[in-house]
C-alpha cells in the first residue's frame, strides 16, 4: 500500500502574498473551487485577522466549497484565532492553523520574546483553537533556522497541547535538500507523538529548492506538502504543487506515494491561477509551461512522432494539456512538418511536400514560430500560386478620433490605373470599400490578425485576413509591410485576387 501524502495548498494565503497580486473575493472563491475540483486536501483560504476582505473570503469559501479542509491563518493570539474561528467555522472541515517564530533571529529581533515566551505562547494558541476545532496546525515559523533542541520540545509541547498537523517552514528558503530530510528525521526519532500527527512541511524558493526540499522530506517521513499553484507566493515563492505532485507521481518508483489530487485537472488550475492573479507562467516552467511539451529540434520531435516516450516522461493529457504542442520552428524537420500539414488537412505529394517544406525553411528563418496560418499559407500560396490580376500602387489614409476614417486606393490592372476613395468605421475597413469599389466585387472581412515577423520598434507587420464575397468560401490574403495598413491592403488585394482565380473572373 502507498503512503498517503496530503496536498495543502496555500494559493490563497501565502500565493496571494506574491507583490502585485490582489484578488477579490469572488476570484477567490472561483479558484477555491477549481482547487476542490483539483482535488487538494486543504484549501488555506486566508489570514483573517489582516484584512476585511479576507476575512470575507475565508468565510466565503468556508460556506460554499465542500468536500474539502479549509484552513484559516492565525499567528499565536487569542484575537486572530477567534477571527479565524469566526471565518472559518462553516466550512466542512475546518481547521485552525496557528503559528510563532521559533529561530533565534525571529524570536529576539521580530518577537522580542524569550524561548520560554514562545513556548507558552504556542500552547495556549493551540489550546484555544482547540477549544474551536478538532483540526489545528501548528507551525514554527523559521523552524530550518531554529536550533533543535528548542524546536523539538516546542513542537511536543504543541501536540500535548492538542495540535493535530505540525509544519516545519524553511520560511526563507535557505534550507538544501539532504539538510532538510536530515531535519525532519531528526524531529520524526526526537519529538514524543510525532507518530500520531501529520508532520507537514513548507518551504519557499529562494534558493530554487523548494519542490526538491519538500520531496526530500516526503523521503524523511514528512505526510503534508504545502505549496502554491504556479510555486507564486512571497519572494521567489512556495513550492510549485503541480511540480510536487507530478515528481511524486511519475516517480512513485522512489517515493513510494500517492496523493489525492486528480492530474488532468493542473492544467486548467495553472491556467485560472494565472489569469486571475495576472503572474504569467514562464513559458519554461516545469509541468505546466507552454513548452513543457514542445520539442524543438527535429531529433526530438523525429523520436517523439515516432514513440512519445523518447523524449517525454510525462503525458500532456495527464496533466489536462490536449496535446503535445510540436512548435514548428528552424530546427523543425520535414517529418514533423508533413506531420502538423496532415493534422491540418493537408496530403501533399512527395514533389509537392518538397517544395513547401523550402519555402516553410525560408519563412523559418526570418520567424522563430511558424503558425497553423503560416503553414496554410505556405501550402495555398506556394502550391497554387494565385495569379496576380491587382496590385496596390498607393494608398492613402485620413484616420484619427474625430474625423470619419477615410482611404484612397490606386490599384494596377494589367497597364490600367484605377482609382477609388471610401470612408469606413475604421481605416482597415475604409481599405476594403475602396479596393471593393474598384473590382465592383463587395467582400466581407471574416478575420483580421497581425504578426510582427521582426521584433522592435521598426517590427514588419504580417497582416493575415480572410474575406467572403457571399458567406460561403473564404479566401486568405496576406500582406507584409511595416505599416500595418499597407499590410492590411496588400493582404485584402491578395485575398481578392485569389477570390477571382479561384472563381474564374480572371478574363474580365
Ligand atoms: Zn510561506
Amino acid at each position: 500500500m502507498a503512503r498517503r501524502v496530503y496536498i495543502f495548498d496555500t494559493t490563497l494565503r501565502d500565493g496571494e502574498q506574491s507583490p502585485g497580486v490582489s484578488l477579490n473575493v469572488m476570484e477567490k472563491l472561483q479558484i477555491a473551487r477549481q482547487l476542490a475540483r483539483l482535488g487538494v486536501d486543504v484549501i488555506e483560504a486566508g489570514f483573517p485577522i489582516t484584512s476585511p476582505g479576507d476575512y470575507e473570503a475565508v468565510k466565503t469559501i468556508a460556506r460554499e466549497v465542500r468536500g474539502v479542509t479549509v484552513a484559516a491563518l492565525a499567528r499565536a493570539s487569542f484575537q486572530d484565532i477567534d477571527q479565524a474561528w469566526e471565518a472559518v467555522k462553516e466550512a466542512e472541515q475546518p481547521r485552525i492553523h496557528t503559528f510563532i517564530a521559533t529561530s533565534p533571529i525571529h524570536m529576539r529581533h521580530k518577537l522580542r520574546m524569550t524561548e520560554e515566551q514562545v513556548l507558552e505562547a504556542a500552547v495556549a494558541a493551540v489550546k484555544r483553537a482547540r477549544s474551536y476545532v478538532s483540526d489545528v496546525e501548528f507551525s514554527a515559523e523559521d523552524a530550518s533556522r531554529s536550533e533543535l533542541d528548542f524546536l523539538c520540545r516546542v513542537l511536543e509541547a504543541a501536540i500535548a497541547a492538542g495540535a493535530t498537523v505540525v509544519n516545519i517552514p524553511d520560511t526563507v528558503g535557505y534550507a538544501t535538500p539532504e539538510e532538510f530530510a536530515r531535519f525532519i528525521s531528526e524531529i520524526r526519532q526526537r519529538v514524543r507523538g510525532i507518530e500520531k500527527v501529520v508532520l507537514s512541511v513548507h518551504c519557499h524558493d529562494d534558493l530554487g529548492l523548494a519542490v526538491a526540499n519538500s520531496l526530500a522530506a516526503v523521503m524523511a517521513g514528512a505526510s503534508q506538502v504545502e505549496g502554491a499553484i504556479n510555486g507564486i507566493g512571497e519572494r521567489a515563492g512556495n513550492a510549485a504543487l503541480e511540480e510536487v505532485v507530478m515528481a511524486l507521481y511519475t516517480r512513485r518508483d522512489q517515493f513510494g506515494c500517492e496523493t489525492g489530487i486528480r492530474t488532468e485537472e493542473i492544467y486548467r488550475t495553472s491556467r485560472l491561477v494565472s489569469t486571475l492573479t495576472g503572474m504569467p507562467v514562464q513559458p519554461n516552467k516545469a509541468v505546466v509551461g507552454k513548452n513543457a511539451f514542445a520539442h524543438e529540434s527535429g531529433i526530438h520531435q523525429d523520436g517523439v512522432l515516432k514513440e512519445r516516450t523518447t523524449y517525454e516522461i510525462m503525458n500532456p493529457q495527464m496533466v489536462g494539456i490536449s496535446q503535445s504542442n510540436l512548435v514548428l520552428g528552424k530546427h523543425s524537420g520535414r517529418h514533423a512538418f508533413r506531420q502538423r500539414l496532415q493534422e491540418l488537412g493537408y496530403e501533399l505529394g512527395e514533389e509537392e511536400l518538397n517544395k513547401a517544406f523550402q519555402q516553410f525553411k525560408i519563412l523559418a528563418d526570418k520567424k522563430k514560430e511558424i503558425t497553423d496560418a503560416d503553414l496554410e499559407a505556405i501550402v495555398e500560396e506556394e502550391l497554387r500560386p494565385v495569379p496576380v490580376t491587382y496590385t496596390l500602387e498607393y494608398l492613402h489614409i485620413s484616420t484619427g478620433t474625430t474625423i470619419v476614417p477615410t482611404a484612397t486606393v490606386g490599384l494596377k490592372k494589367g497597364d490600367e490605373l484605377f482609382e477609388e476613395a471610401a470612408c469606413g468605421n475604421g481605416p482597415v475597413d475604409a481599405i476594403c470599400r475602396a479596393v471593393d469599389k474598384v473590382t465592383g466585387i463587395p467582400c466581407v472581412l471574416k478575420s483580421w490578425g497581425i504578426n510582427a515577423v521582426t521584433s522592435g520598434k521598426d517590427a514588419i507587420g504580417e497582416v493575415t485576413l480572410k474575406i467572403t464575397e457571399n458567406g460561403g468560401k473564404t479566401y486568405l490574403g496576406r500582406g507584409i509591410s511595416t505599416d500595418i495598413l499597407e499590410a492590411s491592403a496588400k493582404a485584402y488585394v491578395n485575398a481578392v485576387n485569389r477570390l477571382l482565380w479561384e472563381t474564374g473572373r480572371l478574363k474580365e
